[in-house]
């Protein structure tokens, strides 16, 4: 019902009782009192006058779960959602949740104003402060190989690049095999985490960060990182952006299963992807490799050209860095 409040406030520009609301709902005043109130602990700015009723003042840039259930226009992804204010990790939520009791659906969603410990790969730290980005899990259970799981993360960065791009107009690109840059700056990491049984999958988490609204980074991150703001002096509603990545990977996701071949998405991931004719240092199993990236193969891994030879490689515990040592 709390939504139902909402949608009817924002939908009225002026004053509405108490009572014409009650009625056009079907429920008693108290409950819409107690519903109004519910709402104003969330941080919506309701001005109630007696004898005229709720007037809403909107602030676009509320974040909760009632605003992305709003925006949100897809059929299996974010049909159920965990919102936190604050939380460690919501990978680590979305873990729990699977190994708990509880039917965890495919497409169920854990969204956080802010992590605690939000986590890259490798268990490398990512900035995740109050109020900025976007960080997102989404529980997934493709009946794929084990080895197809890249191709779910790869798939996941042509999307991250698809909204940002449509709905900033900037030219977010992707370094493989899921870094989302833009002006060669990382603007969002993926990390996927697999729940497997011998070589097939059960649940994918995959977990999505995004720098939204961000005005600056910790020092320590130098100038690796950038934001959406940074990039436009904009912010952005981050429900916005969560609703147009849901629906384009919604749309993708389902199609990769159907097939269950990367290849169909290939030209779109190759005109996305920075590294291509790239000379760069790979950094595998702590080993340092120069060489050139040539190409991606179908499967989704880089085709790497070295002095003596041709490596083709799956991400991994792999990194691709500059020649000097640099993120790009
Ligand atoms: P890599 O960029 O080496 O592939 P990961 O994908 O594991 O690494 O991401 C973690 C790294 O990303 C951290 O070591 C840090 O350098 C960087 N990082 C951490 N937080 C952020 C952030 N909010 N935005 C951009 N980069 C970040």
């Amino acid at each position: 019902m709390t939504e139902k409040i909402l949608v009817i406030l924002k939908e009225n520009k002026d004053f509405i009782s108490g009572e014409k609301i009650a009625k056009l709902l079907n429920v008693s005043r108290a409950a819409v009192w107690k519903n109004i109130s519910k709402l104003k602990n969330m941080g919506y700015n309701i001005i109630s006058v007696t004898n005229k009723g709720y007037l809403l003042v909107e602030n676009n840039f509320l974040f909760n779960k009632l605003e992305i259930e709003k925006e949100l226009n897809t059929f299996v992804l974010g049909k159920n959602i965990y919102f936190f204010e604050e939380i460690n990790s919501t990978n680590d939520y979305a873990k729990k949740l699977i190994n708990s009791n509880i039917e965890i659906e495919e497409g169920t969603l854990i969204v956080a104003d802010c992590q605690t410990s939000g986590k890259g790969r490798l268990d490398r730290k990512w900035e995740s402060n109050k109020g900025d980005g976007i960080f997102l899990s989404l529980i997934l259970k493709p009946d794929i190989e084990l080895f197809s799981i890249m191709q779910v993360t790869l798939l996941a960065g042509i999307c991250v690049c698809k909204a940002i791009n449509s709905i900033t107009g900037l030219n977010a690109k992707i370094k493989w095999p899921n870094d989302i840059i833009i002006n060669n700056k990382k603007v969002c990491g993926i990390l996927t985490e697999v729940n497997a049984q011998i070589d097939k999958v059960s649940y994918i988490i995959l977990g999505i960060g995004i720098n939204v609204n961000n005005q600056k980074f910790d020092v320590a991150l130098g100038d690796k990182a950038t934001s959406i703001f940074l990039e436009t002096n904009k912010n952005i509603e981050r429900q916005k952006i969560i609703a147009n990545l849901l629906k384009e990977f919604e749309n993708n996701y389902f199609k990769y299963i159907k097939e269950k071949d990367f290849s169909i998405f290939l030209d779109e991931y190759k005109s996305l992807c920075i590294n291509i004719n790239q000379v760069c240092k790979l950094i595998y199993h702590k080993k340092e490799i120069i060489g050139k990236v040539i190409d991606i193969s179908p499967l989704g891994e880089i085709i790497f050209e070295t002095e003596n030879e041709i490596l083709k490689i799956v991400s991994g515990e792999v990194s691709l860095r500059s020649i000097n040592g640099n993120y790009i």
